[in-house]
């Protein structure tokens, strides 16, 4: 049996979005290198999602232990092309996941935090 509670509905017009460990979900299908992918089906809205859906994984094509090498880098501090350079990826590789990790964690922010102060750059964007 596998473990979903850490997923949630990843359709927003669902009544069941973001609710982890709610029980609408099941693996529907696994696909993907040796099938280690799950597609998952929320019984509430009937829509079929990857569980990479919402992370920095989805849809990437290099190996899960080379993004989170990536990611860490990044996140002691070593700049974009020092990490390309240490990982053997490209720089815009680089920057391509810290763009998703970095829109996932505004995600997370806005889920869990209940106020956060205005930010005048966001304007700028
Ligand atoms: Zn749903």
């Amino acid at each position: 049996m596998d473990d979903l509670s850490r997923f949630c509905c990843q359709n927003a017009a669902c009544p069941d979005s973001g609710k982890r460990g709610h029980g609408n979900l099941s693996v529907t299908m696994r696909y993907g290198p040796r099938k280690s992918l799950r597609l998952l089906r929320c019984s509430t809205c009937k829509t079929r999602f990857s569980e990479r859906k919402g992370t920095p994984l989805f849809a990437s094509r290099l190996p899960t232990d080379r993004v989170v090498t990536i990611l860490a880098h990044v996140a002691e501090g070593i700049g974009t092309r020092k990490t390309a350079r240490l990982s053997g990826v490209h720089q815009d590789t680089v920057a391509r996941y810290i763009r998703q990790a970095g829109d996932q964690a505004q995600h997370l922010h806005d889920e869990l935090v209940a106020f956060s102060p205005g930010d005048d750059r966001s304007a700028v964007r």
